[in-house]
């Protein structure tokens, strides 16, 4: 591991879209460069037992900014993985939970490593030896401090951290809320895991619900007349891709995975698809559409609606001239770099940013976290109440009209609400406020050319942070 470099690439692209918004706000000087700065990072080597050799992990945890806590944000584990990405994806957070009003502050971690490569023991070893290693230091607790599976890491080894958290805290009262997408036997929350990919299908339907913003993206009809390219099947893509396949839904023409791509004009069968790659890795040799082996050449496909979903930097000033779309949906963080987003923009495509896009993995997040704070399960203390309450009201249209009640009416008045219908309904609401946020502040703010829903994300989410931020105060 002596080839850790600090590369500023990620980082300076996210910078450079902040500054975009920043010269919009007139700050006093030095203002901005202290909403940018990352407040601190952590970088940890530390030896794990593989087999019959030790081997050096090297892993970080970057806070961009503490104005409210705990920090949040996820932990990936990535060959690619360095401090430069921490820092970029901890600022990206700041900006996301500002946005779509959720109290933290931003955070991001990760750990160089290449997960396929070692076995499920291996991996607790080192999980658990990584967790301690930030625990020690600070950078994990339930009230400082909070990860979230990331690309590479999933529930697992969320209860892993969580079992080392408890070890090292046993008198921590909250030690549940350590991590959160938590696997529910372990105080998860129920839909969790399909967040993301939910909150992406939510964003869509906000979009497509305002005529006018459909009309401005050069696009015509519904969500369900687009045809969609989706990179990346994974947790993202695929609850994401599962939603769109619903009745009346609209194509989902490409799907790009890490060896390829398929493609079929007529729509994918996106099940059929996560099954085969769930028994042979990949999407190559999937029977009865078209496989390119070039799958960055059909980020270029000819189709309405792109949403990459896989990792950052994958429309680059290299091949954004080429992209075909009229909407660019950024399910993954960062897809599209700086240089990207300006020939986007000039081209007239739209984009539709990371921090509101991806937002609803950090929204069910901040509901898991609540719940186990309160030590209660989200709606115990109303349900019965109200299903009794909706039965008062059933009876009382009855008795009034001296007819039954249509089942219909009589089931959703009487049933009971559960959590996971209180977390998808608060996550479209989350999504569906912050998207008309965005379109309101776009109104206020395009004075001669309309504004870009990105520099309307970040001048909201700044100026939630600059409110929160006491030492940038100027009263
Ligand atoms: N890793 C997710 C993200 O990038 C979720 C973070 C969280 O829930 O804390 O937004």
């Amino acid at each position: 591991m002596s080839d850790i470099q600090i590369t500023k690439g990620f980082q300076d692209s996210v910078a450079r879209m902040v500054d975009h918004a920043l010269e919009m706000l007139r700050l006093p000087d030095g203002t901005g460069e202290a909403l940018k700065a990352c407040s601190s990072v952590v970088q940890v080597s530390f030896p794990v037992r593989i087999a019959d050799r030790l081997e050096v992990f090297t892993g970080w945890r970057a806070v961009h900014s503490a104005h409210r806590l705990p920090v949040k944000g996820g932990l990936r584990f990535s060959p690619d993985m360095n401090q430069d990405h921490a820092e970029a994806l901890a600022a990206l957070m700041t900006y996301k939970c500002a946005l779509v009003d959720v109290p933290f502050g931003g955070s991001k971690g990760g750990l160089r490593i290449d997960p396929r490569q070692y076995d499920t023991a291996a991996l607790e070893r080192i999980t658990r030896r990584f967790a301690r290693e930030l625990i020690r230091r600070g950078y994990i607790s339930p009230a400082e401090n909070v990860p979230a599976p990331d690309m590479g890491t999933s529930q697992r080894e969320m209860a892993w951290i969580l079992d080392s958290y408890r070890d090292l805290h046993p008198e921590d009262l909250n030690h549940i809320a350590c991590v959160t997408g938590k696997p529910l036997e372990l105080g998860g929350i129920p839909g969790r895991l399909e967040a993301t990919g939910r909150g992406v299908k939510y964003a869509l339907d906000a979009f497509f619900s305002e005529p006018a913003a459909v009309r401005e993206a050069g696009l015509t009809g519904k969500l369900c007349d687009q045809r969609i390219v989706i990179q990346g099947l994974g947790n993202v893509g695929y609850h994401l891709a599962s939603l769109l396949q619903a009745k009346d839904s609209p194509r989902i023409i490409a799907i790009i995975e890490r060896d390829g791509a398929l493609l079929d004009e007529q729509g994918l069968d996106i099940t059929a698809i996560h099954d085969y790659m769930q028994r042979t890795g990949g999407v190559e040799g999937f029977p009865g559409v078209r496989f390119e082996r070039n799958g960055a050449q059909v980020l270029e496909a000819e189709c309405e609606v792109l949403i990459p979903a896989a990792m950052e930097g994958v429309i680059h000033d290299g091949n954004a001239e080429r992209v075909q779309a009229k909407l660019v949906v950024e399910a993954a963080n960062g897809p599209c770099t700086w240089d990207a987003d300006r020939i986007l923009q000039s081209r007239g495509i739209t984009i539709l940013p990371d921090i509101f896009v991806n937002a609803g993995g950090v929204v069910v997040s901040y509901f898991e976290w609540i719940r186990n704070i309160a030590h209660v399960r989200l709606g115990r203390l109303q349900r019965r109440h109200e299903s009794t309450r909706g039965q008062h009201v059933v009876s009382a249209i009855e008795m009034m009209t001296n007819r039954s009640a249509p089942d219909w009416l009589r089931e959703s008045l009487t049933r009971g609400t559960d959590e996971i219908d209180l977390v998808r309904s608060a996550l479209d609401d989350s999504m569906r406020l912050a998207f008309q946020e965005i379109r309101e502040t776009r109104e206020i703010e395009s004075n001669h050319a309309p504004l870009d829903y990105r520099t309307a994300a970040y001048l909201i989410a700044l100026r939630k942070v600059l409110r929160a931020r006491m030492d940038l105060a100027t009263f």
